[in-house]
């Protein structure tokens, strides 16, 4: 007997998520994994390295309570965002039973945590405007313990209506959680429907240090909740989830220098972001997506063959399951205007 098939079957048959890291690539311009070009000092101290850590450190979920706007025992960390969705998964979702519902086109872990857990998925396209499809997802709602959105949506960019999210959290009452993936609110924090959580039991929030605050390699993310649901979450979390030294830099990143450095980092990503879509409107053929995040999601006349040609050139940017657009993260100044002089110089060929 091989050992793959010792593997569950599920396992088996199981696509990971092609993460822009495993899709490799060389070149000198990233701008495929919306990451921050910034690269910030911390310090780390050693002194407890010999202890394990909480689960929970206060400090850290002081932080980011302040810094959000809510009560502490609305916090939850974790490994990322990405560990907050799985987490849900797992509290919420009976194997083989109840499902899970998404709007793509979207983030691709909440059907691959969903997957690895036997749970089923269905999916309920954003309309032609890329915005909720209310009528569609209520006809859909058997058996559905969590509707995700993302918003701003990765990788459409654009914010859903705080109307419709109100609308599906009061569709969704007593029946399913809606999870509301906020990784990109840090570019428009007004956008946040944080102060929902009042009155919706049923919301919880995803959030993470590895968009605005770049620090992707840290792994730190939050899901604002409910005390009732983040109750549940740490029933199912590791032991040990936050490395020391992790909280130790998050901490330091929610700090007020922190908070000050992350606003200048913001509106100086919200800048580059305005300069690559005026640029970029103005090629004939492109279409640039209002995007809200640090990404744009564009549309040439041959995005596969652009992308191609992008990539053989060290400049990596991310393919979009949209007809020919592609996804580019918004970098620094420099990255953004060599990634514009070479489309432009492509497109005028
Ligand atoms: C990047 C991203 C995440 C994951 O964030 P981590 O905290 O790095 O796990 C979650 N949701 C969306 C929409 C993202 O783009």
């Amino acid at each position: 007997m091989s050992i793959e098939n010792l593997a569950r079957k599920t396992v088996r048959e199981l696509t990971p998520y092609m993460s822009a890291r495993r899709l490799g690539g060389s070149g000198d311009i990233w701008l495929n994994a919306n990451e921050s070009p910034y690269v910030n000092e911390y310090s780390v101290n050693c002194d407890r390295l010999n202890r394990y850590s909480t689960c929970q450190p206060e400090e850290l979920i002081n932080a980011y309570s302040a810094y959000a706007g809510v009560d502490s025992k609305y916090v939850l960390t974790s490994r990322g965002a990405d560990e907050g969705i799985e987490l849900l998964v797992r509290a919420f979702c009976e194997p083989n039973q109840d499902s899970i519902l998404y709007c793509p086109p979207t983030y691709g872990m909440y059907a691959i945590s969903a997957q690895t857990f036997d749970v089923a998925t269905k999916t309920v396209p954003l309309t032609a405007d890329w915005q909720l499809d209310l009528d569609t997802i209520q006809a859909n709602l058997d058996s559905v313990k969590l509707v995700f959105v993302c918003s701003p949506n990765n990788p459409t960019g654009n914010l859903l209506k705080r109307s419709d999210i109100e609308a599906l959290l009061d569709m969704t009452a007593n029946k399913a959680i809606v999870v509301v993936d906020e990784a990109y609110i840090d570019f428009c924090m007004e956008e946040s429907v944080v102060e929902l959580l009042s009155r919706y039991p049923n919301l919880a929030i995803l959030r993470t240090l590895s968009k605005a605050f770049a620090l992707a390699g840290l792994r730190c993310g939050f899901t604002l909740a409910n005390p009732q649901i983040i109750e549940l979450l740490l029933k199912v979390i590791a032991p040990y989830p936050v490395p020391v030294p992790v909280t130790d830099i998050a901490v330091q990143a929610l700090s007020e220098a922190g908070l000050a450095r992350t606003k200048f980092q913001v509106l100086d990503l919200n800048a580059n972001r305005a300069y690559l879509q005026a640029g970029l409107s103005m090629l004939p053929g492109v279409t640039v997506f209002d995007g809200y995040g640090n990404y744009l999601l564009v549309q040439f006349p041959d995005g596969e063959k652009l992308f191609s040609t992008l990539w053989d050139n060290g400049i990596i940017l991310r393919r979009s399951p949209i007809e020919n657009c592609i996804r580019i993260s918004v970098g620094n100044r420099d990255e953004c205007e060599k990634t514009l002089a070479f489309i432009r110089q492509q497109l005028e060929q």
